[in-house]
């Protein structure tokens, strides 16, 4: 197994600035729920309590592997930034899944 990559220095903060606001509502309060990568069709899911990624294949996106980063609102809102690779460049993109009910989605652990 490999040693977890340990990030060591910021390189930007504002906390002002930095708070992720929903795409949708532009609410400020947003909760992790799913960390999704595609590396050329084998799909990896992280959810909620679940101890371990979810491996799935699927159609691979594009030229690059694409990673999803979805998060809910306090308001219902299901949202992700994706970041595409291709050639180089890293592309992002901010999509909506709809809504779900903020009580009936696990999120990623918090205290
Ligand atoms: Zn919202």
């Amino acid at each position: 197994m490999k040693e977890p990559i340990i990030y060591t220095h910021e390189i930007h903060m504002d906390a002002d600035s930095d708070v992720l606001r929903c795409p949708a509502c532009g609410y400020e309060y947003n909760h992790p729920i799913r960390v999704v990568t595609n590396r050329g069709g084998v799909v990896d899911i992280i959810e909620g309590w679940e101890d371990s990624p979810r491996h799935i294949q699927a159609t691979p996106t594009r030229r690059g592997s694409s990673i999803w980063l979805e998060f809910i609102c306090e308001c219902d809102h299901v949202w992700a930034i994706q970041f595409q690779f291709h050639k180089g460049q890293v592309f992002t993109k901010t999509l909506s899944r709809g809504m779900m009910r903020f009580e009936d989605v696990s999120e990623f652990w918090r205290d």
